[in-house]
C-alpha cells in the first residue's frame, strides 16, 4: 500500500489530507505535527481570539473525529528531525522512524526573533501559536502598557485589539510608514490615521535597541530614549522552517524551493505553504505567507503526489482585520505600478488598484468587498481597464470587465 507522510499539521498539511482522500487515494496517510494541537487556524490568534470574541474550539479546522474518519494517522507532539532520502524514511525526535513512498513538507514558518540586549526578558512576547496567546492573555489587560515592536500586520492587529481592550499601546516601527512591505503609501497613511484615532501611539522611523528591567520593562530606542512597558509584543516577520529540507540536501533558498506542481528537487518529496519558495504566476520567485497559498499549493502537492501534477498559478490573496476595518488584498504589487484610488479614504471604504502595462496587477480594498472580488477577477483575467473607469465611482465594479 502506498504510504504518504506529511510533516507539519497546519493548514497546508490538512488540505493535503482532504485533497488526497477527495481524489480517491486509498493508501495510508500519516500526518505529524510538533505542536500539541490538531490543525487550527492562525489568523484569529491576532484578531478575534486575542480579543476574547472567538471560542478556542472554533480555531480547529476539523473536529478530532475527522482524522480517524479520513483514515489519517495524526501524530501530535511529534517532531521530525531528519529525512533519509535514500531509505525513504523520516526520523522523529523520539527515535521513531517512519517510512514513506511520497513525503510532503508543510512545516510553515517560525517567528523572527529580536537579538538585541534584553530580548529574552520575561514580558517580551511573540505571536505564532495558540500557546503564545495563552502566555500573553494574563498580562494583556486593560490599563497595561503594551509596546508593539513592528508595524506590520501582526503588530497592528495586536495594537488594534489592545486598544479595544483598553491597553495603552505604543507601536515602534523602524520604517517610515506602516505595513511598508505589503501595502501602498495611501493605505499606510489611512491606517496611521485610524490607529491614532483609536489612541495608539505610533513611533515611525524608530528602531528598538534594547529592553531593560524585570517585571516592568523599559524599551530603549536609538539615542537612549526609554519607554516604560508592562509587556512587549514583537512582530517583525517570520522565517521559513526549511532546515529539515536543507539538511536532507533539498534545494532551499529562504524557503524550500518547489516547482509549480509543488515538487521539491527530489521527485518523491513535495512541499506546500509558508515554508516554500516558488515561481508564482508572474514567474518571480516568492515566498507567500498566507492561508490562500497554504490551501492552493497543498492541493497541488496532493495532486502531484497522486501523479497528476497541475500548474499552480492562482492569484494570491490576503486579509487583515483591524478595528472595524477589513483590508483585503489580491495580486502582488510592485513599487513602480500605476496607482489608482477608487473612493475616498475619509469614507473608510475605498480601494487602491495597481496597474502594470495597463492591466490590473493588484488591489487593496478597505471595507470594499465588490472592489476586492472584482479586482481578483480582473487580475486573474489579466484584464486591462482604463484608469479613469476604475476611479469612477458611478460605474459599478460588476461593469468593469
Ligand atoms: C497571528 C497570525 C495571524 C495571521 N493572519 C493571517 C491572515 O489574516 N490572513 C492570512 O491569509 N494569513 C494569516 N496568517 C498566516 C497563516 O496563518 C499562514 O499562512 C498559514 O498558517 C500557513 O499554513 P502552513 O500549513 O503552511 O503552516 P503552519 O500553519 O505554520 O503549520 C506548520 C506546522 O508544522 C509544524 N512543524 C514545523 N516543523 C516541524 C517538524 N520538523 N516536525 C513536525 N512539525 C513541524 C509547525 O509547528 C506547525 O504546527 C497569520 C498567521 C499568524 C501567526
Amino acid at each position: 500500500m502506498t504510504q504518504i507522510l506529511i510533516i507539519g499539521a497546519g493548514q497546508a498539511g490538512l488540505t493535503a489530507v482532504q485533497t488526497l482522500r477527495g481524489e480517491g487515494f486509498d493508501g495510508a496517510i500519516t500526518m505529524l505535527g510538533d505542536e500539541s494541537f490538531a490543525p487550527y487556524q492562525r489568523p484569529p490568534l491576532s484578531k478575534a481570539y486575542l480579543l476574547g470574541a472567538f471560542a478556542r474550539e472554533r480555531l480547529f479546522l476539523k473536529p478530532d473525529a475527522f482524522y480517524a474518519q479520513a483514515g489519517c494517522e495524526l501524530l501530535l507532539n511529534a517532531r521530525a528531525e531528519a529525512i533519509d532520502r535514500a531509505a525513504h524514511t523520516v526520523r522523529l525526535a523520539d527515535g521513531r522512524v517512519l517510512a514513506y513512498d511520497k513525503l510532503m513538507l508543510a512545516t510553515g514558518t517560525r517567528v523572527r526573533k529580536l537579538t538585541c540586549p534584553g530580548a529574552d526578558l520575561p514580558g517580551v512576547f511573540y505571536l505564532r501559536d495558540i500557546a503564545d496567546v495563552d502566555a500573553i492573555q494574563p498580562v494583556f489587560t486593560a490599563g497595561a502598557k503594551l509596546a508593539v515592536v513592528g508595524g506590520g500586520y501582526i503588530g497592528l492587529e495586536v495594537a488594534a485589539v489592545g486598544a479595544k481592550r483598553g491597553l495603552d499601546v505604543t507601536v515602534f516601527e523602524a520604517m517610515d510608514r506602516l505595513m511598508a512591505r505589503a501595502v501602498s503609501p495611501a493605505v499606510s497613511a489611512f491606517y496611521k490615521t485610524e490607529h491614532e484615532k483609536a489612541g495608539v501611539k505610533l513611533l515611525l522611523n524608530t528602531g528598538v535597541e534594547a529592553f531593560e528591567g524585570a517585571g516592568k520593562i523599559e524599551v530603549v530606542r536609538a539615542g537612549g530614549v526609554r519607554h516604560p512597558a508592562d509587556m512587549v509584543l514583537v512582530g517583525i516577520g517570520v522565517l521559513p522552517n526549511d532546515t529539515l529540507a536543507r539538511d536532507a540536501g533539498l534545494a532551499c533558498d529562504d524557503g524550500i524551493v518547489v516547482d509549480r506542481s509543488a515538487m521539491t528537487s527530489d521527485p518523491d518529496i513535495f512541499a506546500a505553504g509558508d515554508c516554500t519558495r516558488h515561481h508564482g504566476r508572474e514567474g518571480v520567485a516568492i515566498r507567500l505567507e498566507c492561508v490562500q497559498n497554504a490551501i492552493d499549493q497543498a492541493k497541488h502537492a496532493a495532486l502531484a503526489m497522486l501523479g497528476r501534477p497541475q500548474t499552480y498559478s492562482e492569484v494570491p490573496w490576503f486579509w487583515s482585520d483591524q478595528y472595524d476595518l477589513k483590508l483585503q488584498m489580491a495580486g502582488l504589487a510592485r513599487p513602480d505600478d500605476t496607482i489608482i484610488l477608487r473612493g475616498d479614504p475619509v469614507s473608510r471604504k475605498f480601494a487602491v488598484f495597481h496597474l502594470r502595462d495597463g492591466k490590473v496587477a493588484a488591489v487593496e480594498a478597505v471595507n470594499a468587498g465588490p472592489e476586492y472580488l472584482m479586482g481578483r477577477k480582473l487580475i486573474a483575467a489579466n484584464a486591462a481597464v482604463p484608469p479613469e473607469k476604475l476611479a469612477d465611482m458611478s460605474i459599478a465594479m460588476k461593469d468593469m470587465l
